[in-house]
């Protein structure tokens, strides 16, 4: 099947099925073109609540579906690509994190969206790219234990000073990738562009940028920034989402190699295949549910970002 009857097909379906396709902005163009909804993952968990279908098919990585389980256990989530997994979420591991805390002592434990699910339940709250500053500063405890990215960590530490804040020693293969010698070379090529990059990049390349924030904040940046020209600092498949929004803009992407494997495992056979089947579904006993929504649903209580 060509792409164009294979995209046909699954819009057939996920009607008969009654079935919903979020999709994350790291997609590849074909998944994002057909999704019903389109943002980070936060963004996407969260319109999955407010959602009547019976079936979320989840285009992303496996601790963005298992969120979005968390939050709807009563759907049927589906993954197209099981082994579709986030190697930053994979460098914590529950046992991990509650040795560390043991050796801290008093210490409130602050999850990145990007934890696996059974890192969030041992935590006290979680936050995403986009909330973190906030969540961090929220807090009426002092000691952190920030898991697992630790630019990120680094990024609300500066914003934060008042905290005393650990950090965990996990990074995001694709952000960790630029360079300031990437950065400088096409700030030299395109002198009027302005650079917008993902706080999970480097500090250096940080000092670097003109905005910093989570993929929703660079998208809002480049949509309401009067300039032609962007460096954008995080996975290509943010480019969907710019260039469907800016047209007559151009953007140069950090790094020669910015793209998050995992996230492009999911293709259109893949997203059919599950859909038809209703396969790789998200299962979580009721125990983990209850335990992870806590932290969740303790961000979400805070200030909306
Ligand atoms: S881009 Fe980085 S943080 Fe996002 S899913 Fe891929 S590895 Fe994980």
């Amino acid at each position: 099947m060509n792409s164009k009857e294979l995209k046909d097909k699954i819009l057939k379906l996920k009607k008969e099925k009654n079935a919903v396709i979020l999709a994350h902005y790291y997609q590849i163009n074909d998944i994002q073109e057909i999704a019903d909804i389109r943002g980070d993952s936060l963004a996407l968990a969260r319109e999955a609540t407010k959602l009547s279908s019976d079936i979320i098919v989840f285009c992303g990585v496996r601790f963005m579906a298992e969120t979005a389980k968390v939050l709807c256990p009563d759907r049927k989530v589906l993954i197209p690509e099981m082994d579709s997994v986030c190697p930053l979420a994979d460098m914590a591991t529950r046992e991990e994190v509650l040795k560390k805390k043991e050796e801290l002592g008093n210490t409130t434990i602050v999850s990145y969206v990007n934890t696996n699910v059974d890192v969030k339940t041992v935590s006290d709250i979680c936050c995403t790219s986009a909330n973190a500053v906030n969540v961090v500063r929220s807090l009426d405890e002092k000691r952190v234990l920030f898991v697992p990215d630790r630019n990120l960590g680094s990024y609300v530490k500066e914003q934060v000073p008042e905290k005393e804040i650990v950090l965990w020693d996990g990074y995001c293969p694709v952000h960790e990738e630029y360079s300031v010698e990437n950065l400088k070379k096409l700030k030299e090529e395109h002198p009027n562009a302005k650079v917008a990059v993902h706080p999970e990049s480097p500090k250096a390349v940080r000092e670097m940028a003109d905005f910093i924030g989570s993929t929703s904040g660079i998208i809002n940046y480049v949509n309401k920034t009067d300039t032609d020209e962007f460096i954008i600092g995080t996975e290509e498949g943010i480019l969907y989402e710019l260039r469907v929004n800016n047209p007559g803009k151009k953007f140069y992407i950090i790094g020669s190699k910015s793209i998050c494997t995992n996230m492009k495992k999911i293709t259109l056979e893949s997203l059919y295949k599950a859909l038809k089947d209703e396969i790789y579904e998200i299962k979580l006993d009721e125990e983990t549910i209850e335990l992870a929504k806590k932290p969740i649903e303790r961000m979400v209580s805070i200030k909306r970002t």
